[in-house]
């Protein structure tokens, strides 16, 4: 073996360098990538026919392996390369089981001004810091949807921890998405630049506002449920081919108590509540203070956690 991926995908039958371009250009830098999509989406991305995109993916799978039940023994193993990012909260960490995992999708959901956006910088400079320190000795890529990343805000929650502002704010690559397309495109640029910069987390916030605003209808229900599902898949395997945290928002509407009630309620539903590793709701409460409900999870039991937003940050 010991070839490079880029090598393995130019020996696919079908493959010579201007397809080679192309799949780069979209971001396929693996076997897997390919082997694991649909015919219909490679030629589109790729710009290629369907037929010619069903054969470099038979290809693909053939030469990558596809297949294959592991034992647990195997998966443990693997799990120990979880890393776990730390809020700054212990409360919130241990609601957690110890921090924020890489190689998961965590979904904090809640209304305006319940403090996802304020998570979202924490964690960002929190991910540059030493493991030592629960941090993750990495740079964040953001996808800022709605425009609240504010510099300021990670000058003085660096500050707060006696960190540079500048060395912090060097390692938080934000990128504004102008339409939920330009949202997915993103992540592929994402996964390009990964090659340049040690990314430890990845951002997207807000994930569901561009795709609530755009997609207005029952009719168009279907066509935004399958678009998010694809942009969640391609977030979960840059957290996976990373070891990288990747932590989104979705904004749902004030009525916590009609809520647990109703799965219906936060945008993107169940394709969202289904792919999300974590789901952390957030509420307000008294003076600053913040409740986070952890509603899904693997391996944690649902239990809430007390935190409080400060110019400092988040603490407990
Ligand atoms: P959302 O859930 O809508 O993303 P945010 O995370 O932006 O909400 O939370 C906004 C809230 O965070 C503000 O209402 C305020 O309570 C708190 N906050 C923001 N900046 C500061 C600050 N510098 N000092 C103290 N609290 C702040
Ligand atoms: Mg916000």
């Amino acid at each position: 073996m010991g070839m490079t991926d880029e090598e393995e995908i130019e020996k696919l039958p079908g493959v010579g360098p201007a397809i080679l371009e192309k799949l780069k250009e979209a971001g396929y830098n693996d076997l897997m990538m390919i082997a694991v999509d649909t015919p219909k989406n490679l030629a589109e991305v790729a710009e290629i026919g369907e037929s010619t995109a069903a054969k470099i993916i038979a290809a693909a799978k053939k030469a990558a392996d596809v297949g294959g039940f592991e034992t647990g023994d195997v998966i443990l193993e693997r799990r120990k390369t979880v890393a776990k990012l730390t809020s700054g909260s212990k409360a919130l960490d241990e609601l957690m089981g110890g921090g924020f995992e890489t190689r998961a999708i965590t979904e904090f959901f809640g209304e305006f001004g319940s403090g996802k956006t304020q998570l979202c910088h924490q964690l960002a400079v929190n991910a540059t810091m030493p493991t030592s320190e629960g941090g993750l000795e990495g740079h964040t890529f953001m996808i800022d949807t709605e425009q609240t990343f504010r510099p300021e805000r990670i000058t003085q929650m660096a500050e707060a921890k006696e960190l540079d502002p500048d060395d912090i704010l060097k390692k938080i690559h934000v990128a504004r998405a102008f339409n939920s397309h330009h949202q997915t495109l993103l992540v592929d640029k994402a996964f390009e630049m990964a090659k340049e910069f040690p990314v430890k987390m990845l951002v997207v916030d807000s994930l569901t506002a561009h795709f609530r605003a755009e997609y207005i209808g029952r009719g168009a229900l279907a066509e935004r449920q399958q678009m998010l599902n694809k942009h969640m898949h391609d977030l979960l395997r840059f957290g996976d081919v990373h070891n990288a945290v990747i932590a989104v928002t979705n904004q749902v509407a004030a009525k916590p108590d009609a809520f647990f009630g109703d799965p219906t309620r936060p945008i993107g539903g169940h394709i969202v509540g289904h792919t999300a590793t974590f789901r952390i709701y957030l509420r307000k409460s008294k003076g600053g203070k913040r409740i986070a409900r952890l509603i899904d999870s693997p391996n944690l039991p649902e239990a809430e956690a007390v935190f409080q937003v400060s110019e400092a940050g988040i603490s407990d």
